[in-house]
């Protein structure tokens, strides 16, 4: 019998898998797909560059995975940001500025708020922010145009003492956008599967979960495998999917229904150069008409390109069209936004994570049940032999590579810590 078994190879069950059998337990990690990454995928464009299509960017305060790019020897990127933010539609850089200082305040407002006041359970974001009658509506307009961007869904949808609680702990000084790998961070978690080996198995969707106390059965596709743990490593809605024998406690299944995917679409622009630098330019542009898009410069010393976003019902809206009908709305934002010069675009690469099979969707889940405030917690705890990791759950950048990794070495330490010491010592040490 296997000690543990890790399902889900994205950049959580990665880190848990790779901790675990760090330690010397006997580990299988299941991936429903036939690649690693889960969100962190890549794509080859014709020119032969390969882009991130997924997770990307990440600053010098997410310390597991600056650790992990340290330990690979990979050069990183600095993400381009030296020049005029552009805004569309068009309004001048002290608007703009105005415009950025009132969504910040709001922001602050929404940290510092006592969440343990009853007179804001079962709120939502817009519920809240109507409530802030002192705040000019740039910065309540902005505030959930921002929300739409980030994390991905319709403010009315999105709980207010999640969202609040959710960005507390994004603690980081710098920009999440700081930097990137220019040979996708992609081939980062392909790297971390490699270190597993026969370890890590592709192709095989787990379906059902069969558990006692001290044992669990796990049934994918024409296989069954035993182990003493089992750690999900997928997002809660995807989790929520999964059949369980006996049924999960009324808690754990209330905690895991209480989620919803984001809505995203990440689409990259390729130029022959970043022309827009030559116009003092920085290639960030903040939308607020369509609202939820957001775009930024993602070339690295060879390459040119913007990376662009749509997040939230915009996203929702553009899924269920023709991709042919984005690259001509995509291309002509550029050409309204950037004139002439942007009429030489060499490609247009379009991802839709809207609805994804695998994933639910993206950046993340999440709450929008009013009354599931200890959903988190709930989950968190698991129940033995089940325990639960996705980036959604992580104590520190919720919603991010380095909060998959955060969540999934977290469990690690969970498991390691109710496991005999016996079972794994002896092995660790003929690593
Ligand atoms: C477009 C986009 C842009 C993003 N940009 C950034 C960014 O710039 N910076 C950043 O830090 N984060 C970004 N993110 C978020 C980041 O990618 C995620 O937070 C993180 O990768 C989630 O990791 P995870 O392991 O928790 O879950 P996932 O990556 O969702 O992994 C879950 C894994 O489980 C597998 N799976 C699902 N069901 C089963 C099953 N039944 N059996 C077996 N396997 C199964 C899936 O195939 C997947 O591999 C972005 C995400 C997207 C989609």
């Amino acid at each position: 019998m296997l000690d543990v078994i890790i399902v889900g190879a994205g950049f959580a069950g990665l880190s848990a898998a790779l901790d675990l059998a760090n330690a010397g337990l006997k580990i299988c990690l299941l991936e429903a797909q036939d690649r690693v990454g889960g969100k962190v995928e890549s794509a080859v464009l014709s020119g032969g560059q390969r882009i991130d299509t997924g997770g990307q960017f990440f600053s010098r305060d997410m310390i597991n995975l600056m650790n992990l790019i340290q330990g690979t020897g990979r050069e990183v990127a600095t993400t381009h940001y030296t020049g005029n933010t552009a805004y569309q539609p068009a309004i001048s850089a002290e608007a703009g500025e105005a415009q950025w200082k009132g969504v910040s305040a709001l922001r602050r407002r929404m940290a510092g708020t006592d969440t343990a006041n009853p007179e804001l359970a079962g709120l939502s974001v817009s519920d809240w922010v109507a409530r802030q009658h002192d705040m000019p509506p740039e910065a309540t307009e902005g505030f959930l145009r921002m929300v739409k961007g980030l994390w991905c869904k319709d403010p009315a949808e999105v709980q207010f003492l999640y969202l609040a609680d959710n960005d507390r702990r994004i603690t980081g000084s710098h920009s999440e956008m700081e930097m990137f790998l220019p040979g996708t961070v992609h081939a980062l978690a392909e790297e971390m599967a490699a270190r597993l080996g026969t370890d890590l198995k592709f192709n095989t969707p787990v379906r059902r979960i069969i558990y006692e106390a001290d044992r669990v059965s796990v049934e994918a596709e024409g296989s069954r495998l035993q182990a003493k743990r089992l750690v999900l490593a997928l997002p809660p809605t995807v989790a929520g999917r999964l059949e369980y024998s006996p049924p999960l406690l009324p808690s754990l299944q209330k905690a895991l229904a209480a989620w919803s995917p984001g809505e995203a679409i990440k689409i990259r622009v390729t130029f022959d150069r970043p022309f827009w630098r030559d116009h003092g330019l920085s290639g960030e542009i903040m939308w607020s008409m369509p609202q939820g898009l957001y775009a930024c410069d993602a070339s690295d010393n060879r390459h040119a390109g913007l990376a662009v976003f749509i997040g939230g019902p915009e996203a929702k809206q553009w899924h269920r069209r023709p991709k042919r009908e984005l690259k001509a709305f995509i291309s002509s934002q550029l050409r309204e936004i950037f004139g002439t010069a942007a009429t030489d675009i060499r490609d247009i690469h379009i991802r839709d994570w809207v609805d994804d099979r695998w994933s639910g969707g993206a950046y993340s889940d999440v709450i929008v049940i009013p009354d599931a405030t200890d959903a988190e917690d709930i989950l968190r705890r698991g129940h033995k032999p089940i325990y639960f990791a996705s980036s959604e759950l992580a104590l520190s950048f919720p919603g991010y590579m380095e909060g998959a990794m955060v969540a999934g070495r977290t469990v690690a330490k969970d498991v390691l810590g109710d496991l005999p010491a016996s079972d794994y010592h002896t092995r660790a040490a003929f690593r």
